[in-house]
């Protein structure tokens, strides 16, 4: 049975494709199949939006806090399959609804992609990860090369206009306490909030 959707905490997590332009050396793609009690977040292929809602339609909304798109793989590799889903929860739930990305959308699409998730999402989340773009190359490995930093950034201050919560995060063991103290800096200056995370391998 491939996943959709599963359980985390308060959240129902959404997994919609494992394609992703990075190759993150902490990535749990990496690192086994099973997480978080799920059979497997390997898809044997992309589900369709109706699947993603059926799916979505199994839980009890209710009973939880947020419905994250996140899995094993770069959710705005689906933009708009993923809104399309998000407009469905809306018309549906208040539950909150919030993408794990690693804020590289606009070089994936070519296109400013953040004033889209205006309305349909309420938190951004996306992964830092690094002080600086050569580092930020060394760690992420994005298939864009070394404009990808900039580009993330400059997504994260655009999503600031267009949704609530924009958080960022670094892993505990990716970069330093000074370099942690470097990142709150870089997260202020582009209006969002940093969230260090513990590894989860
Ligand atoms: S961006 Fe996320 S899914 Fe992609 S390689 Fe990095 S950790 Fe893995």
């Amino acid at each position: 049975m491939m996943t959709i959707t599963y359980p985390v905490h308060n959240g129902i997590y959404v997994n919609v494709t494992n394609r992703c332009p990075c190759a993150c050396t902490f990535c749990l793609r990496q690192n086994g199949e099973s997480v978080y009690g799920s059979d497997s977040l390997w898809l044997e292929r992309e589900p369709t939006v109706k699947e993603v809602c059926d799916s979505i339609d199994t839980w009890d909304l209710n009973k939880y806090n947020e419905v994250v798109f996140c899995g094993y793989g770069e959710p705005t590799e689906r933009l708009d399959d993923l809104l399309e889903v998000a407009k469905y929860i809306k018309s549906k739930s208040d539950i909150k609804i919030r993408i794990n990305t690693n804020g590289l959308a606009d070089l994936i699409w070519n296109e400013p992609t953040a004033p889209k998730l205006q309305g349909l999402i309420d938190t951004v989340s996306i992964s830092l990860n690094a002080t600086n773009k050569e580092e930020y190359l060394k760690i992420v490995r994005p298939k864009f090369g070394i404009e990808s930093y900039e580009a993330m950034l400059k997504f994260t201050k655009e999503c600031t206009k267009y949704v609530p919560s924009v958080v960022m995060t670094v892993v505990d063991i990716v970069v330093s306490k000074e370099e942690q103290e470097i990142c709150r800096k870089i997260c202020e200056s582009v209006g969002a909030t940093l969230r260090i995370r513990p590894y989860e391998g």
